[in-house]
């Protein structure tokens, strides 16, 4: 996939910005505050409809205004497009929406439309942070390719709500409904066996693709693999992917049950897809728990990188790359890799304060930031 073309209209501290992006690399720098993230951010939220930053669209808008717009045009391998965002206000009503190339498309049908992968330094946390980041990374990666996990995520998020709901009324009224509940947990259990299954289906790739950048980054010295982690009422065991969807089903109906009066207790649902995680390992060993800082990162790299490869296997292209102040993060020759790694096959945007760190020999173009304003820098030496 390519970018062609970026606009902003009253997105953060950008009143208007119209960027052209046929660049293989795209750097933006300059001091802190200015908007390189808003940038990124204001990317992001053209192409998926929703900010990385807030789940609350009221603040994008530039202060003082009312409307905003984010508008991307790129190329895949069927042709020009352009997904257009925005929020306005008519008759007095706030009203947000989404065209791709000029025809309203829903949150479902746009994400995934054009990929992208974004790497901030909170993802440096994935290896040892918690698992929450994990999850999300897993989400993330399968939902972009994949229509039938988003909407079976979306689905097992609702039903999750409406049970833990119900167990709080429960509470409320000092009475445990089990007829009820047990409705709930065949829900619930019918969603969660669907979730399971498409994460194990890709489990093997995205362990295979994370373990090949790793193996690249670390020279062929250290290995990576990913094993998923079931969260059962006796502990964390490693799911059997053979499992059948009927048998991944009576296992959650069995587990949601023997919790019931632990749930009802809590007020919420203690166990499922949303509870499971992902151990990162390095010759068999966890790395959140033996891995040193350097391997921890590097793992984390690596398993953002692996993204790249896993949807140009599915999708026959490239995503986009977003790598939002990571640079300075790294090490010289991580950077490097990184860098070099992207050259001319993965078109990138990336932000950093100083622009030295950002040591690009290919197709690349330099903006320098300031108050949300852009200058090109032609300057040559470094
Ligand atoms: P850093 O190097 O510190 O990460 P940055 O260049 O990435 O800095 P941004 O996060 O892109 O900085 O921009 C932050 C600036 O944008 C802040 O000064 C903030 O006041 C401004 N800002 C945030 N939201 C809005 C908004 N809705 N309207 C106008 N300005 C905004
Ligand atoms: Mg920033």
């Amino acid at each position: 996939m390519r970018l062609k073309h970026l606009r902003l209209h009253h997105f953060r501290n950008y009143e208007g910005l119209e960027l052209d992006l046929s660049h293989d690399l795209t750097v933006i720098f300059g001091r802190n505050a200015q908007g390189k993230t808003n940038l990124l951010e204001g990317l992001y939220y053209a192409a998926m409809g929703f900010s990385f930053r807030t789940r609350h669209d009221e603040e994008l808008v530039t202060f003082g205004q009312e409307d905003c717009a984010a508008e991307i045009c790129y190329e895949d391998r069927y042709g020009e497009n352009r997904l257009l965002v925005k929020r306005s206000h008519q008759k007095g009503r706030l009203k947000k929406e989404s065209l791709l190339n000029g025809t309203p498309v829903s949150p479902k049908e746009q994400y995934g439309q054009l990929n992208l992968v974004l790497f901030t330094p909170d993802d440096l946390q994935l290896v040892k942070g918690d698992p929450a980041l994990r999850r999300r990374f897993l989400n993330m990666e399968i939902a972009q390719i994949n229509r039938m996990y988003y909407e079976a995520l979306q689905k097992y998020n609702r039903v999750l709500l409406q049970r833990n709901k119900f167990l709080r009324q429960c509470r409320e009224q000092e009475h445990l409904e089990e007829a009820q509940l047990l409705v709930w947990d065949a829900e619930l259990a019918r969603a969660a066996s669907h979730i399971l299954q498409e994460r194990l289906e890709t489990m093997e790739d995205i362990s295979a693709a994370a373990g090949r950048v790793y193996e690249k980054i670390t020279e062929g010295r250290e290995h990576l693999s990913l094993q998923y982690l079931q969260k059962r009422a006796d502990g964390e065991t490693i799911p059997d992917p053979r499992h059948s969807f009927s048998e991944w089903e009576g296992f959650y109906q069995d587990e949601l049950k023997k919790r019931h009066r632990l749930d009802y207790l809590r007020g919420y649902t203690s166990i499922g897809p949303h509870r499971d995680d992902l151990q990162i390992l390095q010759e068999g060993r966890p790395l959140k728990s033996f891995g040193s800082q350097g391997q921890q990162r590097t793992a984390a790299l690596a398993l953002k990188l692996s993204e790249l490869d896993f949807i140009h296997k599915i999708r026959d292209e490239y995503p986009i790359l977003l790598l939002d102040d990571v640079l300075s993060e790294l090490d010289a020759s991580r950077r490097h890799m990184l860098l070099e790694g992207m050259s001319g096959r993965v078109q990138t945007l990336l932000t950093v304060n100083d622009r030295a760190l950002a040591d690009c020999s290919g197709d690349c173009i330099f903006y320098e930031v300031s108050g949300g304003t852009l200058r090109e820098d032609c300057h040559e030496g470094r």
